[in-house]
């Protein structure tokens, strides 16, 4: 038999499950599907500012996994060392994601999502599931973007990321954040984020534009950045396995909602010009969507930020 809710939510990340907590609160039925059981690997730094911690109503005593405060960011601009005062935090997206997604009161579902149809004003996944509401947080490839916002909402191809990382057990004795851009060329820069309970996460996020301007791949950024990670011996002696993802930077936005569908998150585009910060922008659009769903008002990311540090480089943004 066909399973009935108000809101059924494409994907279990930030964006989705942030969604759900506010509707689940605001006293509807909420599904969740994910085509991942949780936990779950996803590519990310982990890192999030204290802005999205109150918006995710991280409490800190409570929360079970490792949150690392740090007091400042070292930022390195082609060889100059600026070390940034500002209070920040890593996570790791394994242990938050899971975190997040079951205290949202919302139901879970392992399913992949393939086929959307819209039925008599209901939305009916995989004739399986049927709902009022359909939240589409399923990030780049989101099956509820493809489906109904492709045409009126594409991708800035121009603005795709496409990233290499690995996150792993790693006795680092360096507790410090460490960022360098425009390396060799990037538009982009490579990263050290150690993480609490020994676990560090480095990696390197660039336009794919810019990199095939340039003629080098990710794969051959990712080779001379370990290389400098070894040289100064911020990981020595590493058999690194590193993965790629892509996703978009926040430009053309047209439309998030499509009667009554919405898109949130990676689905849309948000991750910040000048960082490629998605976490905290698809938090807040989670939030929106869902209050927007529960007030009947219109939904919009106009409020959400574009940057994540006014004021200083930029290194994704670029003159068109
Ligand atoms: C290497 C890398 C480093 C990054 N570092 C940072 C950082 O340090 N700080 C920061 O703020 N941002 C960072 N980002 C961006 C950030 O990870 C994303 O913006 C954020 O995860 C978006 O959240 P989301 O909930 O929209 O999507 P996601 O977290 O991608 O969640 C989408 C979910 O949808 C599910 N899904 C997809 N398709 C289907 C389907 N067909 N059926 C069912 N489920 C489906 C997926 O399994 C997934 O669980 C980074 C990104 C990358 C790639």
């Amino acid at each position: 038999m066909i399973k009935n809710y108000d809101v059924i939510i494409v994907g279990g990340g930030p964006a989705g499950s942030s969604a759900a907590r506010k509707l689940v609160r605001g006293g509807k039925k909420v599904l969740i599907l994910d085509k991942y059981s949780f936990p779950r690997l996803k590519l990310c730094a982990g890192w999030i500012t204290p802005e999205t911690v109150r918006d995710l109503e991280l409490d800190f005593t409570s929360y079970p996994g490792g949150i690392k405060k740090y007091n400042k960011l070292h930022f390195y601009i082609k060889g100059i060392h600026i070390p940034l005062p500002t209070t920040q935090y890593s996570i790791r997206r394994y242990e938050l994601d899971d975190y997040l997604l079951r205290n949202s009161g919302a139901d879970f579902e392992l399913h992949k999502v393939k086929e959307i149809v819209n039925h008599k004003g209901k939305f009916v996944i995989d004739d399986l599931y049927e709902s009022e509401y359909l939240i589409g947080a399923g990030g780049t490839n989101c099956p509820v973007y493809h489906t109904f916002f492709k045409e009126i909402n594409p991708r800035a191809y121009d603005d795709e990321i496409t990233t290499i990382e690995e996150e792993f057990p790693y006795d680092w004795k360096d507790p410090e954040c460490r960022l360098w851009f425009m390396e060799n060329k990037l538009t982009g820069y490579s990263w050290y984020v150690p993480k609490e309970n020994g676990f560090l996460n480095v990696g390197i996020g660039g336009t794919l534009n810019g990199m095939k301007k340039n003629g080098m791949t990710i794969r051959d950024h990712w080779k001379l950045f370990t290389e400098k990670l070894n040289k100064k011996g911020l990981v020595t002696d590493y058999d690194f396995h590193a993965r790629g993802y892509s996703y978009f930077l926040r430009k053309r936005v047209n439309t998030v909602r499509a009667g009554n569908a919405l898109i949130v998150g990676d689905a849309v585009g948000l991750a910040t010009l000048d960082m490629g910060e998605g976490i905290g922008p698809s938090v807040k659009s989670g939030l929106l969507a869902a209050e927007s769903i529960l007030n009947g008002t219109p939904y919009s990311v106009d409020s959400i930020p574009k940057y994540s540090i006014p004021g200083i480089i930029f290194p994704f943004l670029r003159k068109k």
